[in-house]
């Protein structure tokens, strides 16, 4: 048996992986191959055989500078030799200190309170926000809303905001639901309408649910400019500055769920720089620390820490995780903010987006492409395909083509690392086209109907 068939059969044994039905991996169907990676490298994933994946989705987002970057790993051995972790409660270290004074400096919110995944960062953000009314003296303010389509995690307090209703469904009698605004999905667009007509129509429909709600709503959380999980809906940002005036308006908190849009993904550092406006909590994981350790936090405003500042303990936020602010985790976030100052990231990036948009050329002008979008460095194609399980066929071709894309629904999406070079960035567009063929050629004859190929997806 080869080294790949071993991993492969042991694991299929003894883990259960996420967000699969496991069976699809059974050795009887083998419709998708479970993969075993033995190294990886910049855009690289090596199996144990000699074989290469370019993880053109950046391991679920997470990867910024490549894997195995010498800098964050060069840091990491480094705080290994001094401090492993220390519990935060009661102590403190050079690494979170140092993390939340350059946040805080980024951000303009100079209240760091620290998670390990992106889940606990949406239920941090969620239960700061009504603790901090019901400190306030307004009890009643403890609903939530959300966008249509929205995605802040699985756990069963984020779930009450993750409007999708596959990872929901199962659970529902466990969560309690949030309410929803409509999406301001730039892809709604009627026709003549443009991206911020879409946008102020859905502000507007926000507006007349705050009008009805804001007595017993302590927050609204937003992806600000894509959301992400329910197909690289992009949105124009006066959504954004509207959702701002509103919550303003009616004392609501924002919360900005920049866990999948952070750190330079959308153009900017931050997404919501774009709008020029400030959350009330601003929630960041996944590309914290490059894509190399779990770590999150959620940031906010004086007035809110001011609120749980008291003599009295039951006032003050008394939530914690027992990895806290790790100071490995953190040091990781630390070399990740210095590769985007000593790599100059954010400009580079506009070129690097500029080589992938031309080599993407064919794939958006496809006859069975619709919508072909762009923010920063996140390319999204809806494909017209009568096949139900298109994501599927399709990852698989994409590993033939050796690349790792994973489309959501018939949304097929692109969002490699920073550091994909130009010769990467044609493989990747080709072997896309490619897979994409590949995929398309399964459809039964006469299965792709006319209406399929009118409404897209
Ligand atoms: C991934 C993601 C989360 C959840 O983060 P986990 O670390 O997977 O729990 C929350 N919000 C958004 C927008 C995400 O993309």
């Amino acid at each position: 048996m080869s080294l790949n068939d071993t991993w492969r059969q042991r694991s299929l044994a003894a883990v259960w992986h996420p967000c699969t039905q496991m069976k699809l991996h059974a050795p009887e169907g083998a419709r998708v191959p479970l993969v075993p990676i033995a190294r990886a490298e910049g855009v690289w994933l090596h199996d144990h055989e000699g074989r290469r994946y370019l993880d053109a989705i950046s391991s679920w987002w997470v990867n910024l500078f490549g894997h195995n970057h010498p800098a964050i790993r060069d840091a990491l051995k480094d705080q290994l030799d001094q401090l492993d972790h220390v519990m935060l409660a009661g102590f403190t270290h050079a690494p979170v200190v140092e993390l939340s004074e350059r946040l805080h400096a980024l951000t303009g919110l100079g209240h760091a309170f620290y998670g390990s995944d992106g889940a606990s960062a949406t239920e941090i953000a969620l239960k700061m926000s009504a603790h901090h009314w019901r400190n306030a003296g307004r009890a009643r303010k403890h609903r939530f809303v959300g966008v249509a389509g929205g995605y802040h995690g699985e756990t069963v307090g984020a779930l009450a905001v993750t409007d999708i209703a596959l990872f929901r469904e199962a659970y529902a009698p466990l969560v309690r639901l949030a309410d929803t605004a409509p999406s301001p999905d730039a892809r709604t667009a009627a026709p003549g309408e443009s991206a911020a007509g879409v946008a102020e129509r859905a502000a507007q429909a926000l507006a007349a649910w705050l009008e009805a709600h804001h007595e017993d709503t302590a927050a609204l959380i937003v992806e600000p400019l894509i959301q992400c999980a329910a197909g690289m809906a992009m949105h124009d940002p006066h959504y954004l500055r509207r959702a701002r005036e509103l919550c303003d308006q009616y004392e609501v908190h924002l919360v900005l769920d920049e866990i999948a849009v952070g750190f330079g993904r959308t153009g900017t550092l931050f997404a919501h720089e774009q709008a020029g406006i400030r959350p009330d909590f601003l929630c960041l994981s996944k590309g914290l620390t490059g894509g190399t350790l779990p770590l999150s936090v959620v940031l906010t405003t004086d007035a809110v820490y001011a609120a749980f500042y008291d003599d009295q303990v039951a006032r003050a936020f008394l939530h914690s995780h027992s990895y806290t602010g790790n100071p490995l985790a953190c040091r990781a976030a630390l070399a990740t903010l210095d590769l985007f100052e000593q790599t100059d990231a954010l400009r580079r990036n506009v070129a690097t987006a500029h080589t992938l948009a031309a080599c993407f050329e064919p794939l958006s002008q496809h006859p069975r492409v619709r919508h072909p979008r762009r923010q920063g460095m996140v390319f999204a194609w809806d494909i017209a395909c009568s096949l139900p399980d298109f994501a599927r066929r399709y990852a698989r071709h994409a590993l033939d083509q050796g690349l790792v894309l994973r489309p959501i629904g018939h949304t097929l999406y692109a969002m490699p690392p920073y550091v994909i070079d130009e010769e990467a960035c044609a493989f990747l567009a080709r072997g896309a086209q490619a897979a994409l063929q590949a995929t398309l050629a399964q459809e039964e004859p006469g299965q792709a109907t006319v209406e399929a190929l009118r409404d897209g997806v």
